[in-house]
């Protein structure tokens, strides 16, 4: 993707320049949003404490979607519960109709991550168990904080239009916000505002990748792996063959694409030949396109290795997310609040704990991230997200705020140490604040509105969203 991709005739990066004094005239009226969060602060390390302390899988964040729930209620939100046949998804609306501007909020926790808060080294709570090693106890906190914060002022300042917080589970498994999309869930939705917890400030833009995870199953023929193994066709012979050609495939791949995979069942013993075998396999690159590609190519490899040991293979798609669709506009309102508020202040005590957490990984000392990155393309990390789906119905923008220290990643026990530390909550407030801000700027300032839905309208012209959902397709857990 060209990254000075023209927009009616108005080059995207300028964009972000000649939104400037658009935006600067409703950030004014953003700064109630900042006092109040910063005056209700301790209820929100509160919620993230909670939420960090009852970490929960994939569809079963029961209690950390009622934590969320409890305080929007008590704010006058209407919540809508089970939404896209997910128990713990949800919408909360404030106002009434249009514009609808609308913030995401994550609380799924991912298994084995259990890790002492605050703690350098590794310790867990409870041994192999959940842990917010993704921080979503921080992101869906910030969310649900700032999409009070703007309601607040929407109310004070008797703006039109409503605030919506999606309640969007089983992030970390892939199809959360998937099955709400499928079942109309942002059909009103005008704008969609959305951070993720990083080791950088900065506003992401054409970075994450496209997705799809897959189970290889294999099937063969169960023997007595002594007595007459030559009755017996091996599932894991075949599980192992595949394997080794999907690992022989990474060489001639895109630089972009990643692999990667676990072994869920490989059989029961070693004196009983294998009759069945599974393993789950996730491809991503920058591109749906390219993903699909390689989609083609797993299942040869699948049929392959069936073939030269006598088994069969299936390949069951578990769920698809594609790249996110960028909205410079939308961008430019999240950059403009991030420089207004600035990055997070951590003190001396911070630093020195990340620099502990530094040396402990094996990784420079350089300790937190003190500044906000210019906008730029190809801002952000490769990971994946849900939200790509979101970004194909609806214009989405997302921004990273520093919760854990340089160089590190998610999905890590360091960084679930840090998202119930001082330094994870102060990169959740500054979150809170843009986020908040933006929903504000939005309602306030119907160009913006229209430039980024003009926006949307340019990146999606011929391509209306398909599901990747199977068609009766239900959301269940991965066993
Ligand atoms: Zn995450």
């Amino acid at each position: 993707m060209s990254s000075r991709k023209r927009l009616g005739g108005v080059c995207a990066v300028c964009m972000v320049c000649t939104l400037g004094a658009l935006v600067s005239v409703a950030r004014a009226d953003g700064r109630a949003t900042d006092a109040y969060l910063d005056e209700s602060r301790a209820r929100w390390e509160h919620v993230a404490r909670q939420i960090w302390d009852t970490p929960e899988l994939g569809l079963g964040e029961t209690r950390s979607a009622a934590a969320l729930l409890d305080v929007l209620e008590k704010e006058g939100f209407q919540v809508t519960r089970g939404v896209g046949s997910e128990p713990t998804a949800f919408v909360a609306t404030a106002g009434s109709g249009a514009p609808f501007v609308a913030l995401l909020a994550e609380y799924d926790a991912l298994p084995g991550l259990s890790q002492v808060a605050g703690q350098a080294k590794r310790q867990a709570v409870a041994e192999g168990t959940p842990g917010h090693g993704c921080a979503h106890n921080l992101l869906g906190t910030a969310s649900v904080a700032a999409a009070i914060a703007a309601n607040r002022e929407r109310v004070a300042k008797k703006l039109p239009g409503t605030i919506q917080l999606f309640g969007t589970p089983a992030e970390e498994i892939g199809f959360g916000k998937t099955f709400m999309i499928r079942d109309g869930a942002f059909k009103r939705t005008d704008v969609v505002l959305a951070w993720h917890p990083d080791d950088q400030n900065r506003v992401t833009n054409r970075t994450r990748l496209a997705v799809t995870g897959v189970d290889v199953e294999f099937f063969g023929r169960s023997a007595h792996a002594a007595a007459s193994p030559w009755l017996g066709r091996s599932a894991l012979d075949a599980l192992v063959l595949f394997d080794h050609a999907m690992a022989l495939m990474r060489e001639h791949i895109l630089p972009t694409a990643r692999l990667h995979r676990v072994i869920r069942e490989g059989g029961t013993a070693p004196n009983i030949i294998s009759d069945h075998t599974r393993g789950e396999y996730w491809l991503r690159d920058a591109s749906g396109e390219s993903v699909n590609e390689m989609l083609g190519r797993l299942r040869k490899a699948a049929d392959g290795a069936a073939l030269a040991t006598e088994t069969r293979a299936k390949v069951t798609i578990l769920f698809s997310n594609r790249e996110p669709i960028p909205n410079d506009v939308l961008n430019a309102v999240l950059q403009r609040e991030l420089d207004r508020v600035g990055p997070p202040r951590f003190d001396d005590t911070d630093q020195r704990f990340a620099k502990a957490m530094q040396k402990e990984l094996g990784f420079e000392q350089a300790g937190l991230a003190t500044t906000v990155m210019p906008f730029a393309q190809k801002n952000g990390g490769t990971a994946s997200s849900d939200i790509g789906e979101v970004s194909a119905v609806v214009p989405l923008a997302e921004l990273n705020l520093a919760a854990r220290p340089l160089g590190t990643a998610g999905h890590h026990w360091a960084q679930t140490a840090c998202a119930a530390h001082p330094l994870g909550y102060k990169g959740m407030a500054v979150a809170a604040k843009v986020l908040a801000a933006s929903a504000v700027d939005v309602l306030t300032e119907p160009a913006l509105l229209k430039a980024a839905h003009d926006e949307f309208l340019v990146q999606t012209k011929g391509k209306p969203y398909v599901s990747p959902l199977p068609p009766g397709a239900k959301p269940v857990a991965p066993r």
